[in-house]
């Protein structure tokens, strides 16, 4: 089932996300309700917050973007990126590492805004997958870039909290618009 994506001005999206305890039935469907969402949307990540649930709950998949590379590692050698999409993080815990690189991004609750945000190159991941085990990988590239931005999500932080001072003000009066109509809009 599509799930309706919830836009900037939602309370939602600024709620940490609390723990899954249990793969519970409900649980396995949000997560293939997600994973549908995200590839109708066109979306390379997809938060529970911004389907309204304010869970540990992320899916990401970068495998159809061909212009940014990813790298995956995992055991210390490298592994095929694309054969480990989509990607299902239950509780992620991470630890971005390398140095900071600029690069642009995007949210689906943030229509047609973009901006070009600094990160670390790299990400340590540990997670449940969608059978409840115990994931362990590093990621670089555009990967290690979605895995930072879905794990802000989980903590109710978007990326115009991380966008630059100049680079906020140049998409200032687009986001004041949207979050005016999504405002607007919960109302009526
Ligand atoms: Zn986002």
């Amino acid at each position: 089932m599509v799930l309706e994506v919830v836009k900037y001005g939602h309370p939602v999206l600024r709620k940490k996300g609390a723990k899954i305890e249990k793969l519970t039935p409900d649980v396995r469907k949000l997560i293939s309700d997600m994973l549908e969402t995200m590839r109708v949307a066109h979306g390379v990540g997809l938060a529970a917050q911004q389907i309204g649930e304010a869970v540990q709950l992320t899916v990401i998949d970068v495998s159809p973007v061909t212009d940014r590379p990813s790298t995956l590692e995992q055991n210390g050698k490298p592994a095929d990126v694309n054969g480990f999409m989509p990607l299902v993080l239950i509780n992620p815990e991470i630890k971005p590492y390398g140095e900071m690189q600029t690069g642009p991004e995007g949210c689906l609750s943030f229509p047609e805004i973009f901006a070009d945000i600094s990160r670390p190159s790299h990400v340590e991941v540990k997670a449940l997958n969608e059978n409840g085990e115990i994931i362990e990988f590093r990621a670089g590239g555009l990967l290690s870039r979605a895995i930072q931005h879905e794990v802000d999500h989980l903590n109710g932080i978007l990326f115009i909290d991380r966008m630059s001072r100049d680079a906020k003000a140049e998409v200032q009066a687009e986001i004041a618009e949207l979050q005016a109509k999504t405002k607007t809009a919960l109302k009526g």
